[in-house]
């Protein structure tokens, strides 16, 4: 059976505060049945408070609606996020007084507070998740959309993924896009063919390796696959390969496999908010311009359905190109707007693929608009002659 995916759009017919998009927030948690389910709950509610001056996060207004909602079905909320952005979120709004619970880093100030779980999968053996993310025992998922330099994409798999494991975890994520070998030094002896290749670069993606001179390291993130490196890099002795790319969107599927498995299956809620859709991640510590109109709000049960759900709402949407950064470059018009701006081996749906096939969730999902906009009928205006 089809995940369900509650949806509010962000147009409305009328100017009328109960069809905008806090109040169909309200719909939807009812949908969700939310406040029944809280009663006597420690409920963490995982957010992306941002970082230093970003304020395309997911606006207090929403998040006070959210812990109101807690509070009113008899739950403990609290709202957390990695420590250096939990750090400063009251500078973003998200204090007690305004939101209505405290915010802390979900792992420690220092990081220090976690669960290891086994698991292997290429570098990574030992997965730390969290020590206030596994001591709760309920988990408000509420991500941001917006695009991402390693994986094109992020909401509410990212938000999973990332911020509800320890440093440690999150840089071993990273590392394990370098697992798979790109580079083969044999085919490269002469040191200015290795420059040659830096060179060619436009977005110092590619750069001599620090801890291992004379070999090269590719920064993944800001690789946008244009190929011009291969251009001028010896036969052979650079690969620009997708199961680099992929890795992390395998890796992000195992952590948010390892994380959910720590909450009953009825005791998730994923609440994510398309509107000021940026190119990069909140954590960059700024706001670009917004490269997608904006969409709406959704929640699910279900983690895989809503990102899905988000992705295919996104997909036919104009890339609003003009917006993006001038650093930044479209080379290919293919896949979803998210890979336009990222390049074609980042693929937005492949960590859902990855998840789907753990059993983390559904990709097939039915959409269900909590208040449909109305499309109101106007008679037809009379001919009014042009003087
Ligand atoms: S493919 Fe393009 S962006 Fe990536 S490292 Fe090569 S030159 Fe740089």
């Amino acid at each position: 059976m089809p995940s369900k995916v509650y949806f509010g759009s962000a147009h409305q017919a009328r100017l009328e505060a109960s069809e905008t998009l806090p109040a169909k927030l309200d719909l939807i948690l009812d949908q969700l049945h939310l406040r029944e389910r809280v009663k006597g709950e420690t409920v963490v509610i995982k957010m992306h408070t941002g970082n230093n001056m970003s304020y395309s996060t997911v606006h207090p207004v929403f998040v006070r609606r959210v812990v109101q909602a807690v509070k009113d079905g008899g739950g403990k909320p609290i709202v957390v996020d990695v420590n250096w952005d939990a750090a400063g979120a009251e500078m973003r709004g998200y204090s007690n007084e305004v939101i209505g619970c405290p915010v802390y880093p979900a792992a420690g100030p220092d990081e220090k507070y976690f669960y290891a779980h086994e698991r292997t999968y290429k570098n990574i053996k030992h997965w730390l998740v969290a020590g206030l993310i596994e001591d709760s025992s309920f988990l408000i998922n509420f991500s941001h959309v917006k695009g991402h330099p390693t994986c094109s994409f992020g909401a509410a798999m990212k938000n999973i993924a990332l911020g509800c494991l320890a440093g440690e975890t999150r840089g071993a994520m990273h590392d394990s896009m370098h697992f798979d070998p790109y580079w083969f030094p044999e085919k490269c002896p002469d040191p200015s063919a290795l420059q040659a290749i830096i060179a060619s670069c436009p977005f110092s993606a590619v750069v001599e390796d620090k801890e291992n001179p004379g070999h090269l390291h590719l920064h993944m993130e800001q690789c946008n696959q244009c190929g011009r490196c291969l251009k001028v890099a010896p036969a052979g002795s650079l690969k620009i390969d997708a199961v680099n790319f992929l890795t992390f969107q395998e890796a992000m599927a195992h952590a948010v496999d390892i994380v959910l498995s720590t909450f009953a299956k009825e005791k998730i809620v994923n609440l994510s908010l398309a509107t000021h859709m940026t190119p990069v991640c909140d954590c960059f510590g700024f706001t670009s311009m917004q490269i997608l109109p904006d969409v709406g709000i959704f929640g699910s049960d279900d983690i895989v359905a809503i990102d899905q759900a988000v992705l295919d709402l996104t997909a036919s949407l104009r890339l609003i190109e003009e917006d993006l950064p001038t650093s930044m470059e479209v080379h290919t018009r293919t896949g979803h707007p998210f890979s336009w701006m990222h390049g074609p081996l980042k693929d937005p749906y492949a960590v859902l693929e990855y998840a789907e096939k753990l059993g983390v969730g559904s990709r097939k999902y039915e959409l269900v608009d909590v208040l449909p906009v109305e499309k109101l009928e106007r008679s037809e205006m009379p001919y009014i002659a042009a003087h």
